[in-house]
């Protein structure tokens, strides 16, 4: 870098709504701006960093973050940015609309409002993260102000790609026959319709998630550039079909810089002392992430699944979609028999757990997971074997990644949320599976490895970043 032209920056990071969008965020913020007595800031010079916090939040477990984040990177400054009223009637249809999707449809709403809001932080920013969600309403004011845009991607580079893709798909997709394989994306390979989550086929005024990607992906070409959290070891295909241009020539430059960096030291705070009694790699790891709540019978028959595998398992249990409403009695759902014949071997927890310090706990050999992106990253960091059980959204094309890069496996056929009741028989054989095969299991620590090597001296998320930071720290 020339030190000539070298500014000072101050940088500007907004995540959108939810926990699986703020995450992401809080760990950029932290590895662009880390806690001084850390060594892993790669801009060797002084910024000011601007958190912007959305309110109101969604879930309390995203103000308890942020509060954290905030005590434990006391240089880094806040501001709150008030979203318009989340409408619960703005429904196109007569179903109830999913809480997140209504809180993401008033950021969206409220997107125009924020750079108006950025620009009256002293000092103006100099640079901006931004969430995609919030895309259509800032890149335009923001290249217009002159201030560089980069949009931070909270899903895998392969359901971005089908996200910028999906228009062109939503019109074509009559045209392929019922049996094939599926329609031919670049960088995803043939892709059958039932890993794509039906809204995306819907036609955005009929859909309020798919109209709030749409338009927001139309947006991009005037970002700077796009942030992801993957790495080229994990999603070959996709990365450089995306940075290729070949995919959509509008498309601005492709950051692939995964897995991000944990915003804490993960040592000595495992707040489940039971792990530290239970033998190396014995314990499944059971979590649906911050927003999924099977149904009562599939939560129980899971149970059923966990108890007949025989093996010894950590079960964070989520009854309700949002965390402020969970109520639920445990032994009411699962009978105290469950408890009785588990109780030796077996821990569940409704509370918020750290997850990053449980899979990097010596006694987990493996992770029931729905394949919620920074969960499937998680565990890629520290190569721990993945059982895929996808439910929403975006999940069965991250569990398509999870089994091709050979970090976990999954059974197709148990289906969306709610699809059809999955036995606890096939529950129990795939924990079995993953627990036991010595196949996996190496290939999950090749991810690790790789993983470990993407951040290492010219390693390629390691690199990449080292671009952004040079780029905001010239004009
Ligand atoms: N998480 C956690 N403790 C919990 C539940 C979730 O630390 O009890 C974290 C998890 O490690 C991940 C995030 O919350 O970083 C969930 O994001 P993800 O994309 O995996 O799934 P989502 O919750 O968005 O479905
Ligand atoms: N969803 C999710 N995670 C995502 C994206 C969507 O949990 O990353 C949820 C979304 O909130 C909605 C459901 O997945 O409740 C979408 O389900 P479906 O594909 O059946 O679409 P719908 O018919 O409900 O529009």
């Amino acid at each position: 870098m020339d030190s000539s032209v070298a500014i000072q920056p101050h940088i500007a990071v907004c995540p959108s709504a939810g926990i699986g969008h703020l995450t992401p965020f809080l760990r950029l913020a932290s590895m662009l701006s880390p806690p001084p007595s850390t060594t892993n800031n790669s801009c060797n010079i002084t910024l000011t960093l601007t958190l912007i916090i959305i309110r109101p939040t969604l879930s309390s477990a995203e103000e308890n973050q942020i509060n954290t984040f905030l005590s434990t990177h006391p240089h880094i400054n806040s501001s709150h940015f008030q979203i318009l009223p989340v409408d619960n009637n703005n429904s196109s249809n007569s179903k109830k609309q999913d809480p997140f999707v209504v809180h993401y449809d008033a950021v969206f709403r409220s997107s125009y409002l924020l750079a108006n809001h950025l620009s009256t932080l002293s000092p103006q920013p100099s640079v901006v993260f931004s969430d995609l969600m919030l895309a259509s309403g800032i890149t335009k004011p923001l290249a217009d102000l002159g201030i560089p845009n980069y949009t931070l991607i909270s899903t895998s580079a392969s359901f971005f790609t089908l996200m910028v893709t999906s228009a062109s798909l939503r019109t074509t997709s009559g045209d392929s026959d019922s049996d094939s394989d599926g329609d031919e994306i670049p960088g995803l390979g043939p892709i059958p319709m039932d890993d794509i989550p039906p809204f995306l086929m819907s036609e955005p005024d009929n859909n309020m998630l798919t109209r709030i990607i749409d338009t927001n992906c139309r947006h991009l070409h005037e970002t700077k550039g796009v942030l992801l959290n993957s790495f080229d070891f994990f999603e070959p295909e996709s990365v450089s079909t995306l940075q290729s241009g070949k995919l959509l020539a509008t498309l601005p430059p492709i950051f692939p810089i995964g897995p991000f960096i944990s915003v804490g030291s993960l040592k000595g705070s495992n707040n489940i002392s039971w792990l530290d009694n239970q033998p190396p790699k014995s314990v499944v790891f059971i979590s649906f992430g911050s927003r999924t709540a099977m149904a009562k019978d599939q939560i129980r028959e899971l149970g059923k699944g966990i108890e007949r595998s025989g093996i010894s398992f950590l079960w964070v249990i989520k009854t309700t979609v949002v965390d402020k409403e969970d109520k639920e009695e445990l032994n009411d759902l699962l009978g105290e028999a469950f408890f009785m014949n588990t109780k030796e071997r077996g821990l569940i927890v409704k509370e918020w757990v750290n997850q990053e310090v449980i899979l990097a706990h010596s006694a987990i050999g493996g992770f029931l997971s729905h394949c919620g992106w920074n969960s499937v990253m998680e565990a890629a960091q520290r190569g721990v074997p993945l059982l895929a059980w996808p439910l929403h959204g975006d999940q069965r094309v991250n569990a398509r990644v999870v089994e091709k890069a050979g970090l976990g496996v999954w059974e197709r056929s148990w289906g969306w949320i709610g699809e059809r009741l999955v036995k606890s028989e096939e529950i129990a054989l795939k924990i079995q599976e993953m627990m036991t095969s010595e196949k996996l299991k190496k290939s999950a620590a090749r991810v690790g490895e790789e993983a470990t090597k993407a951040w290492e001296i010219d390693g390629s998320s390691k690199k990449m970043f080292g671009k952004i930071i040079d780029n905001i720290c010239q004009k």
